[in-house]
């Protein structure tokens, strides 16, 4: 058996006040003074803390919004005095994509670790966009896939990045294949550059560490490797994936032998940029960037002819379509991609790397099902250090999560190793209700899912259809 893969945690504290949901508001004037006042019941002691909060207040305009939403004292106060309240900053942060409860279970994963759990289950919405119109099948919580979740049986949530040759030539009893390069991932996410719409902070140093300690990579775009200021930081180069900017700076041999990935941007160029990086670095696995726009489908079938190892397709961060007036989500384009590149039998040749509209754990798996082989994050690592995803974050704007200074390494990394600790947990738990021991059998497995549009085509398409 595999050595467990295991993501060390620990609790790591927010800079700023929290923005959770629920407030009370308490109108004190016609308070009867009870002595068995119901703020002292309150189970999370959310009362003192306010007290303490107030105390200690850095700023006058910050208010206390702990309140875990349990109502208890709302519905005990004998003189009916208190009342429940949404933060409407709250209510403000992200945008229609990245919903405030993407925020706030982000925030709470960062700073525990924990999966986060949501108590008197779930209220929400039974389907919604993206990723919400599809549901895993947790119908087989059967052994062993359960003793995995309880760490009686492995889990594995390993992937492999590189070409997987379809058959294997032996002579004389020895094999005579050439085996590829190939890279296991334990987890199927790496890191992306910070997307450009949010360019105000600096990351790279917290991502690069934040990869090192769970295992995973992070694409670094080559310009910036001269600014990282990190001690030893070539001990990270194999933890790097260096983007090869056209017109960028160059990464020297001598650093990219260090390395196991590097990305390049599609061109047509694309064969014989990969040539001569093989020339020199024949055991580096080079992914090409694609992005996902109407012309993604039919582009990933030309390059497929060309055989590049991996080809990552990046989305908009709301994982829609680049540049379509009606654009479909990742996941529609990803079961095309996947489901074109089987009928050519060539899927195993290609690792697809799926970018754009990765905000939970669910969705990792969820991606794989629709066909990627491994998913790409970046907005969710802002989120994780309190990032608010203002629509205007360029150098010399007001931040009010104060990332345009640079921020502890170890707050940085921590909360991110923690988000990266919820989220691997939160996957064994998942494939586990799945019935699903291996992660890299879930690529393409839609077996495992219950797809809205599907499903109201075949129930309500026979009634309604004309
Ligand atoms: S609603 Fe519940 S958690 Fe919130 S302050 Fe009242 S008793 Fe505490
Ligand atoms: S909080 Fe707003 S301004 Fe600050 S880094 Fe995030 S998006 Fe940019």
């Amino acid at each position: 058996m595999p050595e467990k893969y295991h993501i060390k945690t620990s609790h790591v504290q927010p800079r700023l006040p929290r923005i959770g949901k629920f407030g009370v508001v308490d109108w004190r004037e016609d308070c009867a003074r009870c002595h068995n006042c119901v703020k002292k019941a309150c189970i999370y002691d959310k009362y003192r803390e306010e007290n303490t909060f107030i105390r200690d207040l850095d700023e006058v305009h910050t208010l206390y919004y702990e309140c875990m939403g349990c109502f208890s004292c709302i519905q005990n106060c004998t003189k009916n005095l208190l009342t429940m309240s949404i933060n409407s900053e709250y209510k403000k942060l992200g945008n229609a994509y990245w919903t405030p409860q993407i925020f706030g279970t982000t925030w709470l994963e960062a700073e525990t670790g924990k999966v986060p759990v949501s108590g008197a289950g779930y209220r929400g919405k039974f389907s919604g966009y993206g990723f919400d119109s599809m549901w895993t099948d947790m119908s087989e919580i059967v052994r062993p896939t359960r003793d995995g979740i309880h760490g009686r049986e492995y889990i594995s949530t390993s992937v492999d990045i590189g070409r997987k040759p379809s058959y294997l030539n032996f002579e004389n009893d020895k094999l005579s294949t050439v085996l590829p390069p190939i890279i296991s991932l334990p987890f199927p996410v790496i890191f992306d550059m910070t997307p450009e719409e949010h360019s105000l902070p600096v990351l790279e140093s917290c991502i690069l560490v934040t990869a090192k300690q769970t295992g995973l990579i992070a694409i670094i775009d080559s310009e910036k490797w001269k600014d990282i200021k990190l001690e030893n930081k070539e001990d990270y180069l194999e933890y790097i994936a260096f983007y090869l900017h056209p017109n960028g700076h160059e990464i020297t041999n001598d650093i990219l032998s260090k390395t196991k990935l590097v990305e390049i941007p599609d061109s047509n160029g694309v064969r014989q940029q990969i040539d001569s990086i093989k020339k020199n670095h024949p055991g580096i696995i080079v992914a090409v960037r694609v992005p996902l726009n109407a012309n993604a489908s039919k582009r990933v079938d030309e390059l497929s002819k060309v055989r590049p190892e991996v080809i990552h397709l990046v989305a908009d961060s709301n994982g829609s379509e680049i540049g379509v007036e009606n654009p479909r989500f990742i996941k529609d384009v990803m079961r095309e991609i996947h489901g074109n590149l089987i009928k050519n039998e060539g899927r195993d040749e290609i690792t697809l790397i799926a970018g754009g509209g990765v905000g939970l754990s669910e969705h990792v798996a969820k991606a794989l099902i629709c066909g990627a082989d491994l998913v790409s994050i970046d907005i969710p690592l802002l989120i994780a250090i309190e990032c608010r995803l203002c629509e205007s974050c360029k150098p010399g704007d007001y931040c009010p999560a104060k990332l345009d200074k640079p921020i502890d390494l170890k707050y940085g990394a921590g909360r991110m190793t923690n988000l990266m600790g919820a989220w691997h947990w939160q996957m064994v738990e998942l494939m586990g209700a799945m019935g699903m021991r291996e992660a890299r059998r879930l690529r393409g497995d839609v077996g495992r899912a219950m797809f809205k549009d599907e499903l109201e085509e075949e129930i309500y398409g026979p009634i309604f259809r004309k």
